[in-house]
């Protein structure tokens, strides 16, 4: 049974309460926090009132499967009169007035939020290095990255200081840190999941999914916060129902694209070949194929966002939220140095880049030759999902690698997203989760992708090789 299927049960058995359990993951955070700073902001008073109505809820049969569960949102998701920084200096102190609507709708199922978590500095980065709190550390191995930009989350899941978290993935910010810090991440099909009160970085490629530490917890949770919302225009409403996970795979088709595994390192490759084996003997069918066009994705992925977040991130002025310089003569100059000093390095690099692209005079070179590149990497995913019902590819190109490079070698922080951009640029749907180790024992991550809207195979797949394979993602506590 999945950790939520459990403590509810629990919960509903009345073999605990939500205020009980709420008090051992407070405990929990307060003896592993200091050393893996996956919490940026804890909200244990709001969490202990939410749990007391949470273990009302229950008393009077109400609720759902998320009723008392105590879990975790990344800093960059809105919550009402709570601090929500993205982990910017530029939004200290910056409470929001409205939660977005995951949250309110998890709220709604009596849901017990711990506190924010870690990220990169407005979800810009691989290994959550950028943020301005200092990074998380990967509970699976501290010297390591727990991955980016929802590595708090990650972080956070792992180590056991929240049963669940929500993350969000612009270019694998829910599956490359799942894939680091060995969990499951999720990121729902562009629309399926609301983006009402997410702090925007790339509007057309973010999404809002979870981490957690099943396949079935992922499905439980995506069920709870996805559909329609009037306040985000681009979301659409999915199935009604269930997230039901098949239990078998005879006669799925299974799609490998060679261009996923270029330069990819080898111990991932043997763990992918060997779940697709497992997969392939199991009854399905594997087809090997090419995608040209996704050899163009990293660099597609990098003038699309960055020119989404120079334009999202123009509102930062000094005026409307957060920090304000403090000594400058006149607006202009307010303004200027604002920004200057309210924004961390790389988002300044990411803002010019994407001016740059959006230029007159660079816009048909860069954004506009980008776009057209967009629509023919969604043109050829289309084509392949004719053909096979999942694409099968590695969620990073590396296991988590050592502190520091972000700074150091930040050549190979925007390389380790290779795997994950493509999926964001066509709006698909896609789950990373374990397969296995690199020798010196750090977790490999592998990804199941499918068409627009298709969310549900994704879920299905991978829950057949995490039952399969016998995976059972234990908490790191041993290590710490
Ligand atoms: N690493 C990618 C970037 O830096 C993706 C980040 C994300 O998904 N938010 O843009």
């Amino acid at each position: 049974m999945s950790k939520i299927m459990q403590l509810s049960s629990a919960l509903r058995g009345k073999k605990i309460s939500s205020a009980e359990l709420t008090k051992e993951y407070i405990s929990r955070i307060e003896r592993l926090n200091p050393k893996l700073n996956a919490y940026v902001c804890q909200t244990f008073d709001e969490a202990l009132k939410n749990a007391e109505a949470a273990d009302k809820m229950i008393k009077n049969g109400e609720g759902t499967l998320l009723t008392g569960i105590p879990m975790t949102l990344k800093d960059n998701i809105a919550t009402d009169g709570l601090p929500t920084t993205c982990c910017s200096k530029i939004l200290q102190g910056f409470k929001p007035y409205y939660d977005a609507t995951v949250w309110s709708k998890l709220k709604s199922q009596g849901a017990v939020l711990l506190g924010k978590t870690n990220m990169d500095e407005f979800a810009m980065g691989s290994t959550s290095e950028t943020s301005v709190y200092g990074a998380p550390l990967n509970p699976v191995n501290t010297t390591r990255v727990t991955g980016g930009s929802s590595g708090g989350v990650a972080s956070a899941v792992k180590a056991d200081m929240a049963v669940y978290g929500l993350g969000s993935d612009t270019g694998g910010s829910i599956r490359q840190p799942a894939a680091f810090c060995g969990a499951v991440g999720f990121k729902p099909t562009y629309g399926a999941v609301s983006r009402y009160g997410l702090i925007a970085y790339g509007s057309s490629l973010d999404q809002i999914g979870p981490i957690t530490t099943s396949v079935e917890d992922a499905a439980i949770v995506y069920d709870a916060i996805r559909g329609k919302d009037t306040k985000d225009q681009t979301s659409v409403s999915t199935e009604d129902g269930k997230t039901e996970l098949a239990k078998d795979v005879k006669g799925l088709k299974i799609g490998v694209a060679e261009e996923f595994f270029d330069g990819i390192n080898p111990e991932i490759k043997n763990a992918i070949d060997a779940a697709i084996s497992l997969y392939e003997r199991s009854g399905a069918e594997v087809i090997r194929l090419s995608v040209p066009a996704l050899k163009s994705a990293l660099p597609v992925y990098y003038i699309i966002a960055c020119a989404e977040a120079s334009s999202n991130l123009g509102r930062y002025d000094g005026i409307r939220y957060g920090y304000r310089a403090k000594d400058y003569s006149g607006i202009d100059d307010m303004v200027v140095k604002t920004r200057t000093e309210g924004f961390g390095k790389e988002v300044k690099k990411r803002i010019m880049l994407g001016t740059y692209v959006l230029s007159s005079g660079y816009f048909d070179a860069y954004y506009k030759k980008a776009c057209l590149i967009r629509s023919r990497l969604i043109a050829d995913f289309e084509n392949v999902f004719k053909e096979c019902d999942v694409l099968i590819a590695p969620a990073a190109p590396e296991t988590a690698f050592p502190s520091g490079y972000s700074g150091g070698n930040s050549i190979q922080m925007y390389l380790s997203d290779v795997c994950t951009v493509p999926v964001n640029i066509a709006g698909l749907p896609a789950a990373s989760l374990p397969c296995g180790k690199d020798k010196n024992g750090l977790p490999i991550g592998m990804q199941i992708i499918s068409g627009r809207f298709c969310d549900k195979k994704v879920l299905s797949a991978a829950c057949f090789y995490e039952h399969e394979a016998g995976i059972v993602i234990e908490n790191q506590e041993d290590l710490l």
